[in-house]
């Protein structure tokens, strides 16, 4: 038996024709944790960010579920959310994982957005890389929005005028997807969507 990843405790697997043909991955979480998350599959529309489809609504749960995947490098949390992150694509999808900064992946933490990707067993390609390194979280709301560029393409990159889809852990002002997506959408994308897998919604 596999312990839950969130509270350790054992998970009582229950043998079903579909984890038989493994068409689901495993449970990961005991059915107390998997309860606590809610889906919310809040859609909102925009201009040069012509969609956002968001999975969870940031609450006590998912505070919790980041801070210990992000902050506390707990990886395999990344397979917590992997059924439900791959549904939200097609198999069609030129999906475009938001990079971190070079200098945070070289140091102390993980490529997080990437490897909840490779958890949902979706390709993407990396087509931006960070032209900033200051720390968004350590910025208010108003340094943010007057900011430089945060993204640029990789040298080479080619966007094609197809529908991109840019996906992000956590969607707060917008900032980061849409500045994203101008870059994209200068390149020659036609359309550029995105999915988060949270929704923080500022009051
Ligand atoms: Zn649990």
């Amino acid at each position: 038996m596999n312990p839950c990843l969130l509270c350790m405790k054992p998970i009582s697997e229950v043998a079903s024709w579909q984890s038989f043909f493994a068409l689901e991955k495993k449970k990961t979480l005991c059915d107390d944790c998997s309860k606590r998350f809610v889906r919310a599959d809040i859609k909102e529309e925009g201009d040069v960010l012509d969609a956002v489809h968001s999975l969870y609504e940031y609450d006590e749960a998912m505070r919790d579920w980041l801070h210990q995947y992000k902050f506390l490098q707990d990886v395999a949390l990344a397979q917590v959310f992997s059924n439900e992150l791959r549904r939200a694509f097609s198999s069609t999808d030129t999906i475009v994982p938001i990079p971190m900064h070079p200098e945070r992946a070289r140091s102390r933490t993980f490529a997080h957005v990437e490897t909840l990707l490779d958890g949902a067993k979706r390709p993407y390609v990396q087509l931006l890389a960070k032209t900033n390194t200051s720390v968004m979280g350590e910025k208010s709301r108003h340094e943010r929005l007057n900011m430089e560029q945060l993204f640029e393409l990789i040298p080479g990159a080619v966007v094609q005028p197809i529908t991109y889809r840019l996906v992000d852990d956590i969607y707060t002002t917008g900032t980061t997807l849409r500045q994203a997506a101008t870059v994209l959408k200068q390149a020659g994308a036609a359309r550029v969507e995105a999915v988060s897998l949270i929704r923080s919604i500022q009051k």
